[in-house]
């Protein structure tokens, strides 16, 4: 694994590369490097050398033999040219495997370790996206261009060099006429690195319009709604409008590169122009002359296209530097990657004591001096409007924000001086939007508890779901969702209870429900709750609703309404206080008659 840990600028990307793949990496720079001399320098001496050969065979001044030894060298180069084009590309995409085998681990250590706050902002959560969506590739470009910057210039040394050798001031005039070329190369590169950064913006916003037209999770939806249309009609609008700037940048980038092939046809004419002087007074050859001048032509081609591009990527790979950076230097919860602890510790209490909080970047007070206790051994139900603070509750409970005001307690003994894997083994949560993972039923349920196999059947039948396991083709062993072959999809309650199994089977002491059952009828909601509590006979629960169905079993309602315990009590006795909760209970009655 490669430790992501200092402040990258873009020629580092070669660095980590050659970090994660150094016997290909110098193979790769050493090929290059052969192949643009093969290409340039090597190439104009066999051609000369052919050219004059044949030249002097058809003066009769050299026998017809002579030919074949300059032929033979002359495809030799070429083939071998070929060969190491090949080699190159080898070396190149195992150092990509070798890099991806190396780099995606330590990107995936630290996304899974980042503060959980970084996840909800939209910021930082944009820069998370923009680095772990394709760190291998956006690397990999930018290496790919410095290697080939580097053999742009080692044709230009090397074509200077034979020059050199002949007429030394007409390579002085070359390099002086190379020189704009290089410049118009670097602004080039910027220029459409900006635009197509522009573009960029649309591009993922039509991305995402098209996922939504076309993926298989909104099926349901886009049938029954019959959006298409309308979202087809945004998408065109959003790909219009990054079509034309990208046809602008297209038409900006085609304007320089004729600009420049004119440029190109004029440096060309130059220094052919500036070699015929030597050889008509018999200081060059003519093969020498057109060993050269080709070099000269196939350079400056190089030149004007391809650094212009390598440029931009460097550009590019820069930027992806500077967010890898940023990336790495976001906070990280410490022992975010710890599992937790195998025995939980024996649970007594937990207490609000007048917690504030309010998310990070937001104004508003969400939790404003929140207070209530819990004891092991009893049910609690939250209750409240959507939006009340519920959800809230349960996220700091289980210690993803620490930074609020106020004082959680467990056992008497504050939240925060908990290690993490000691918190983790104290809840478990079945969230309102728990997770589907697309593995088998077997190891669905093992999730809930790593320490904890064997015991999947059991959590299944208690969390009722002896039918759907009997109803899949391998029974616990069939892999759920559509992604695996032979994968069978459940219902959205199915699923739902499967994240219940999860939670059943960890022997975490504090079973949080966090409106699990939003996906059900108030029917079988009220019985799923029912099974759950009679299965948690004597551990503690919360539950988390703002429907009613599940309160009447509670020994305790919790109501919450600005960011604070506002009414509480059994269900009888919140009713005779005609407050608040009668009030929701009395609008919902009819769900649960
Ligand atoms: P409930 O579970 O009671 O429906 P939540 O606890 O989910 O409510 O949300 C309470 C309030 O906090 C809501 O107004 C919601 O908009 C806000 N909120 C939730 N998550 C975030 C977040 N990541 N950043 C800012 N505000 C948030």
């Amino acid at each position: 694994m490669i430790e992501i840990n200092k402040n990258y600028r873009s020629f580092d990307a070669l660095k980590l590369a050659l970090a994660a793949s150094p016997v290909c990496m110098v193979t790769d720079i050493l090929l290059s490097v052969t192949q643009s001399i093969m290409q340039t320098g090597a190439l104009a001496l066999v051609t000369a050398d052919f050219v004059d050969t044949a030249s002097a065979i058809l003066k009769g001044v050299r026998p017809r033999n002579d030919i074949y030894l300059p032929l033979v060298l002359l495809l030799v180069t070429l083939g071998v040219t070929t060969i190491i084009g090949a080699l190159i590309q080898l070396a190149s995409s195992r150092t990509r495997l070798n890099l991806k085998r190396r780099l995606i681990p330590s990107v995936v250590k630290i996304y899974a370790a980042l503060d959980y706050r970084h996840i909800e902002n939209n910021t930082s959560w944009e820069l998370i996206s923009r680095v772990s969506r394709d760190p291998v590739n956006s690397i990999m470009e930018g290496v790919e261009a410095y290697i080939q910057s580097l053999k742009i210039i080692i044709s230009l040394a090397s074509v200077l060099i034979l020059i050199v050798t002949r007429v030394w001031w007409a390579a002085i005039i070359i390099l002086i006429f190379s020189a704009p070329m290089f410049w118009l190369s670097v602004r080039a590169g910027r220029k459409v690195y900006q635009a197509g950064r522009e573009a960029e913006k649309f591009n993922r916003r039509t991305e995402y319009l098209g996922d939504v037209l076309t993926g298989r999770d909104n099926v349901d939806e886009r049938t029954l709604f019959g959006y298409s249309d309308e979202i087809n009609g945004k998408w065109q609008n959003l790909y219009e409008a990054g079509r034309k700037l990208q046809l602008r940048v297209t038409a900006r980038m085609f304007l320089f590169i004729k600009g420049s092939s004119l440029l190109l046809v004029l440096i060309s004419l130059l220094v052919a122009l500036t070699l015929i002087g030597p050889v008509l007074t018999g200081q060059m050859t003519a093969g020498w002359f057109m060993g050269i001048v080709s070099a000269v032509f196939g350079m400056i081609q190089k030149l004007g296209f391809q650094m212009s591009r390598s440029l931009e990527s460097i550009s590019r790979v820069g930027e992806y530097m500077k967010d890898l950076t940023a990336f790495a230097a976001m906070s990280q919860t410490k022992d975010a990657l710890t599992e937790p602890d195998a025995e939980p510790i024996e649970f007594k209490s937990l207490e609000f004591r007048n917690v504030c909080f309010r998310y990070p970047g937001s104004e508003r007070l969400v939790l404003d001096g929140m207070s209530f206790k819990m004891e092991a051994g009893r049910h609690y139900a939250f209750v409240g409007k959507n939006g009340a603070g519920k959800t809230t509750i349960t996220k700091l409970l289980t210690g993803l924000f620490p930074q609020y005001q106020g004082e959680i307690l467990i056992n008497g003994k504050e939240l925060r001086e908990y290690s993490a894997s000691a918190v983790k083994a104290l809840f478990s949560v079945v969230y309102q939007d728990f997770a589907r993972y697309y593995i088998p039923m077997k190891d669905n349920i093992a999730l809930g508890d790593l320490h904890r196999k064997g015991n999947e059947m059991e959590a299944a039948h208690l969390a009722g779901l002896d039918e759907t396991v009997n109803s899949l083709n391998h029974g616990l062993d069939t892999p759920l969702g559509k992604i695996m072959a032979g994968g069978q999809d459940l219902s959205s309650g199915q699923w739902q209870r499967v994240a219940i199994a999860r939670s059943l089977n960890s022997r975490a002491p504090v079973k949080i429900l966090d409106e699990p059952t939003s996906a059900l009828d108030p029917i079988s909601e009220s019985l799923l709750y029912r099974d759950f509590e009679r299965l948690m006979l004597g551990k503690t629960t919360v539950f988390v609703s703002h429907r009613l169905g599940s309160t009447k079993l509670a020994d305790e309602i919790l109501v919450i309404g600005s960011g604070r315990i506002i009414e509480r009590g059994t269900h009888d006795e919140l009713m005779a206080a005609n407050g608040s909760y009668a009030g929701m209970f009395e609008a919902q009655r009819g769900w649960y008659l």
